[in-house]
């Protein structure tokens, strides 16, 4: 029997945990945790385990397709790639190249989405370039670059260890991080750190909190400025590290005087001394280190939670030494490397901005095109290409990795507006998706071990993963794919890679100087170690645990900006008709829509269907009782659930998971999704998953 152990990088959320991967007569058998990488020290989670499953599961890709008759219908790679590529032209030629959107998954490899910024931004001349980084962490990236001046989160994973006060909010770390959630335990209990969790639900992580503050959903803002207002009056600013290091602190201070504790208990639902305590243990704390997830970023007032949450750091002087500072962990695999390589609408590769004249030289004299190719407006957000879609002037969709049919608010307006598209390309490893089955092409791709690129994890962490095992049947990479579209397109000598390594050499070269600097960086390098942190500006540079330790920030005074917000309500309130409030979150066996873990048994078992949360008094009020179904119905739509009658939800809230859809078995009325609101925070465009206004109504089974 041939075995062989191979390293790799987990494909799921962007902790980035090391794994080895076992195979027996090149067949992937087995993956456990590493031992000994630096993120995970062998440890793991259920996703990555039951992974070898998905290489056998029913429904994976393994030719390209196109829809004919109404039905899709297997050809060769020749006859899809110049499918695409002649469907894109003539929809450039006709309305122009802004008809035309992209939208990616936030777990592909850097290089496939620098060959699709460079085809997009550069070839074509639009920055319709789109990815789900735009639903994880848009609003942490804007919270990072107001505050501090770039998008780089400043801390490292061995800050865990070091700090002396975790503050967590809006974020079930024991879920959904569950690997990092464990060192938190074991610093928890090896150095006595204490725990703050911010939650409106007493989730698993908040159970572990020496203080859970269970706040109203959406009024973040409202309770960091009030934490602020006490570490101000109590004396717990630190007076010279603020004067040296940042600015604005004058006018936070005014701003923050109309958050007393009593107005934040009113509006919070905080008890004021709960409020004070939270504040005192700041206050003492000598290295707190922050944690914030979905829960802050999917919100109308993101942006605005993220700034007052870096305000309490910045105020405390913990920030940029080892154990206090910002750690925001981020949904998918790559969602970092996604911005870094600038797969927004508004940034373009090496962390650089489409609005800034300089930025758009160097990136064209990179790529040795014109600079009026490269367009000065940002593209479309992913609301917004939907209502491209229902309007008319988006016509052509090219969704990579990704399942907006299913992953977006309103799902049904979604559904409309994907079914509107002239022409809507799905390239996936699995069909049907919600999106898929929509698609006028399916491109068949590669999936983890069956191709090779890098992802950046959330402490900045640079990993190779090599293809280990083939694709299947006429599957192809990623890359493969992208570069011979771009080719077909008559972008030949503008795309002539034969390998990601050579795809990723031209990248890196375009991060020199940058904060994201790779240049110290190549695939040989990363074959013998466990990654590398950036900035790696050298081949002999070791990387870099953390970013800004002389306190010299990126922005035009060199200083951290205090950043005053005032709160405001979520979009959509509770009315006599809609009463409740629906919040969404993740279960620990199952990742976003479910398009690998409901096809793996083992997993889809575990929670095989969605369910209501609802308070013990909401329930009696109601008629309610434990497994009854549930219609949970908003302006949008309806969907139903099992109900489980838990106290951990406040009066007034109703909790449902977000993963299932249409695809999933679960039918489409599990689909939470279907009934969130399709706003968004003006500053990120990050969508309000996290607060619509809803009814109860008792169901029949079926
Ligand atoms: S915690 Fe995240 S990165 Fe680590 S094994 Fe689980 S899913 Fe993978």
């Amino acid at each position: 029997m041939t075995i062989q152990w191979k390293k790799s990088t987990c494909p799921y959320c962007g902790v980035g945990c090391g794994l080895t991967v076992k195979t027996e007569h090149g067949k992937i058998v087995h993956v456990y945790g590493m031992d000994g990488h630096p993120v995970n020290k062998g440890d793991i989670c259920a996703l990555p385990v039951h992974y070898p499953a998905l290489f056998s599961a029913a429904g994976r890709l393994t030719q390209p397709m196109i829809r004919r008759d109404g039905k899709l219908t297997p050809v060769d790679w020749d006859e899809a790639v110049m499918h695409v590529a002649n469907g894109l032209n003539r929809i450039i030629k006709r309305y122009g190249p802004h008809a035309v959107a992209f939208l990616g998954g936030a777990a592909n490899f850097t290089e496939e989405y620098y060959l699709i910024n460079k085809l997009m931004k550069a070839a074509i001349g639009t920055n319709n370039v789109e990815c789900t980084a735009r639903l994880c962490m848009a609003s942490a990236s804007m919270g990072f670059l107001s505050t501090f001046g770039a998008d780089a989160p400043p801390t490292c994973y061995n800050d865990i260890e070091e700090a002396d006060l975790f503050f967590i909010a809006g974020n079930n770390m024991a879920v959904s991080l569950p690997v990092l959630f464990r060192r938190v335990c074991a610093a928890r209990i090896k150095n006595k750190t204490k725990i703050i969790v911010v939650d409106p639900r007493r989730t698993e992580t908040a159970c572990m909190a020496d203080i859970h503050l269970q706040i109203r959903p959406g009024t973040d803002v409202a309770l960091n400025n009030a934490l602020a207002y006490i570490l101000i009056k109590e004396g717990y600013v630190g007076e010279t590290a603020v004067k040296q290091y940042t600015t604005g602190f004058d006018n936070l201070k005014e701003v923050v005087e109309e958050y007393s504790p009593a107005r934040a208990a009113v509006i919070t639902g905080c008890t004021e001394t709960f409020i004070r305590e939270a504040a005192h243990v700041i206050g003492q704390a000598k290295k707190m280190l922050t944690f914030w997830f979905q829960g802050y970023n999917q919100s109308t007032q993101a942006v605005f939670k993220n700034n007052t949450l870096h305000n309490l750091s910045l105020l405390t002087n913990n920030y940029c030494r080892p154990g206090a500072g910002p750690l925001s962990i981020t949904g998918e695999a790559n969602t970092l490397g996604c911005r870094w390589v600038g797969t927004l609408s508004h940034l373009l590769p090496g962390m650089r901005m489409v609005s800034n004249p300089r930025h758009r030289q160097e990136v064209a004299e990179y790529w040795d095109v014109p600079v009026e190719k490269i367009q000065a407006t940002p593209g479309r957000s992913i609301l917004d290409i939907i209502h491209g879609l229902h309007s008319g002037e988006v016509h052509a969709l090219w969704v990579l990795a990704s399942n907006p049919a299913a992953s977006l608010p309103h799902t049904r307006w979604v559904e409309e507006g994907l079914s509107k598209a002239e022409l809507l390309i799905v390239q996936d490893i699995f069909h049907p998706t919600e999106t898929s089955m929509l698609a006028d092409v399916v491109l068949a791709g590669a999936q983890w071990c069956e191709k090779t690129g890098t992802l950046i994890s959330s402490e900045r962490r640079i990993e190779l993963v090599e293809k280990i095992v083939d694709p299947p049947g006429m599957a192809k990479s990623d890359c493969e794919i992208i570069w011979m579209i771009a080719r077909a397109m008559g972008f030949q000598k503008e795309f002539l890679y034969a390998s990601p390594d050579d795809v990723f050499d031209e990248w890196k070269g375009i991060t020199n100087g940058r904060i994201c600097d790779m240049c110290g960086v190549s695939y040989e390098r990363l074959r013998d170690r466990v990654g590398l942190q950036l900035p790696c500006p050298e081949m002999s540079h070791p990387g870099t645990q953390r970013l800004f330790i002389d306190r010299q920030f990126p922005r035009p005074d060199g200083r951290a900006a205090l950043l005053a917000r005032d709160y405001k309500e979520p979009a959509e309130t509770t009315t006599n008709e809609y009463p409740f409030v629906l919040i969404t979150g993740r279960l620990a066996c199952h990742f976003n829509t479910r398009t690998r873990t409901g096809r793996i048994k083992h997993l889809h078992d575990i929670e095989p269907d969605n369910f209501v949360e609802i308070h013990p008094v909401d329930a009696k009020n109601l008629g309610i009782e434990e497994d009854d179904m549930v219609e949970v119905i908003s302006r949008r739509g309806r969907v139903r659930g099992v109900v489980r009658i838990k106290d951990r939800v406040l009066i007034g809230n109703v909790f449902m998971s977000m993963h299932f859809g249409k695809a999933s078995l679960a039918g489409d009325d599990k689909l939470a999704n279907l009934v969130c609101n399709p706003v968004y925070d003006i500053h990120s465009k990050q969508p309000e998953f996290k607060y619509c206004a809803v009814k109860i109504s008792k169901s029949v089974r079926g």
